[in-house]
Parts: structure tokens; sequence; C-alpha cells
């Protein structure tokens, strides 16, 4: 008897080692996980599906503008005139790491160093750009919007991040105050400024929108913080928890205002 258990298990074993080899060459590491049946790397990959399925951003899709780009640079560093469209760039990509670490799905108006008009639109260059960074927002079924930017005043001394929402949107200013607070706690900044309502083309298409004003390029002491990766990636971090921070709110949210009627808008 027990020698032909032993030939039965050995035959199973051989059989186990070839199917693993097969999936292995087929379909990669989580095949081999998925074929380890009942042992623990199986438990492990439902954990950590169940982990992903609750992440705190899971389920939403999340927009990131970074502002300017291609012809239109934007505000200048005053010292070392690096253009703000480069930065906004920079820090929005980090953005849409660290958003999609926290599960949401990311789509960004511009990947690269371009504007989104064409060389000679028939209406204004800047308001076709706008335009085009809407209808992707709008395609996309966004819930939220992200504009990133850097500030300029004529004076040098004005510092500070600030969050900017559409004037009179209780879901624009909660979400703005959320990151406010997590960009004044974060970085630190030598002036603390509150979250501010204004005029902005890209927070009028009807969702929770924010534009981030990172810093200012005017004032020397933020444009050097600004041009090193270290506190482009603590800016990153700071909107990102803000957002999170907003999610995780208890209460029901205010209602976004609905989107600006564009119909009677030029079109290209
Ligand atoms: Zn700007």
């Amino acid at each position: 008897m027990g020698g032909r258990v032993r030939l039965f298990a050995g035959m199973m074993l051989s059989v186990t080692a070839f199917c693993t080899v097969a999936l292995l060459a087929c379909a990669g590491g989580n095949a081999v996980q998925a074929f380890a049946g009942q042992s623990g790397e199986t438990k492990q990959v439902q954990a950590d599906q169940t982990a992903s399925a609750s992440l705190p951003l899971s389920g939403m899709v999340i927009a990131v503008d970074a502002g300017h780009g291609g012809y239109d640079g934007g505000a200048l560093g005053r010292v070392s005139g690096t253009p703000e469209k480069t930065l906004n760039l920079d820090v929005a990509r980090r953005v849409e790491r660290l958003l999609k670490e926290q599960g949401a799905e990311v789509v960004m108006t511009r990947t690269d160093d371009y504007a989104l008009c064409d060389e000679d639109p028939p209406i204004r260059k800047k308001l076709q750009d706008m335009q085009r960074r809407a209808a992707i927002i709008v395609q996309a079924g966004a819930d939220v919007v992200l504009s990133i930017h850097m500030n300029e005043y004529a004076g040098r001394s004005e510092s500070g991040p600030q969050v900017f929402y559409r004037e009179e949107c209780p879901a624009g200013r909660l979400l703005a105050g959320a990151i406010q607070e997590q960009m004044i706690g974060q970085l630190e900044p030598k002036k603390a400024r509150s979250a501010l309502g204004g005029d902005y083309y890209i927070l009028t298409l009807g969702v929770p929108s924010v534009l981030v004003e990172c810093g200012f390029l005017s004032n020397e002491r933020e444009e050097a913080l600004l041009l090193t990766e270290e506190y482009r990636e603590r800016v990153a971090d700071a909107v990102v928890r803000g957002v999170v921070r907003w999610v995780e709110l208890p209460g029901e949210k205010p209602e976004p205002l609905e989107a600006v009627d564009r119909s009677g808008e030029e079109t290209a």
C-alpha cells in the first residue's frame, strides 16, 4: 500500500511542477500565486485585492490639469527664469502618481510641453486651449478637477500656497479648504493664506474643482523651494492629502454649482 501511495504522490508533484512552469511562462508571477491553491500566498492576493478596492480614492475619476504649456509659459521664476508651465507639469505628474496610489483613476489634460490649441486657430488661442482642456475633463466624467499653477506678483514679498475655488460654489469651497489646510500643515509656509473664491474657466465645469497656486515664483525664497524636487513632492503630497481628507469628511457634501452654459461661446 505504501508503495502505491508514494508513486501517486510523485506523479501529482510532477504534474504540479509542470503546470506551475507553464503558467509562469504565459502569465507571469500572478498566475503562480493564483495556482498556489489553498496556500497562504493566495490568501495574500485576495487580501491585496480587498485592500485596493477600499483605498480612500477608489472609484473616483480625478482630472489633473497642468496649467499653461507650449507657447504659453505662464509666470516666470524671478531669479531662474524657469517657466511656470514646466513646474506645473512636474507637480501635476507627482499628484497623478500619488492619487493613483490612493486608488483614484486619473486623467491628465496635458502630458508634455504643449498648448491644447492649433497654431493659428479662428478663435483666441487661450480660449481654444481652455475649451479642449474642458472637453477632456467632461469626456472623462471627472468627479474632481485639480488645476496646478504657480503664482506671481509684482511685489517680491508675497508668498505662500493658495487654493482657489469657483466663487460661491460650496463644493469647491469645501475641497479648497481641505487642501489649503494640508498645504499649510505640511509645507509650513511663512505666510498662511486662506482658500479664496475666483473666476477661472477650468473651475466652471459643474464638478468640485480647485486651482492650486503652489507658491510665488516672484518670491526668491519660494522660487528656490519650488525648484527642488523634494519640495515639489511635498507640495503634491499635501494636495493629495487634502483630497483624501475631503473625501473622508463626515456627512453629505454640498453640490457643486451647475456647469456654465457655453453654448453661445465662440467655437473652433
Ligand atoms: Zn498659471
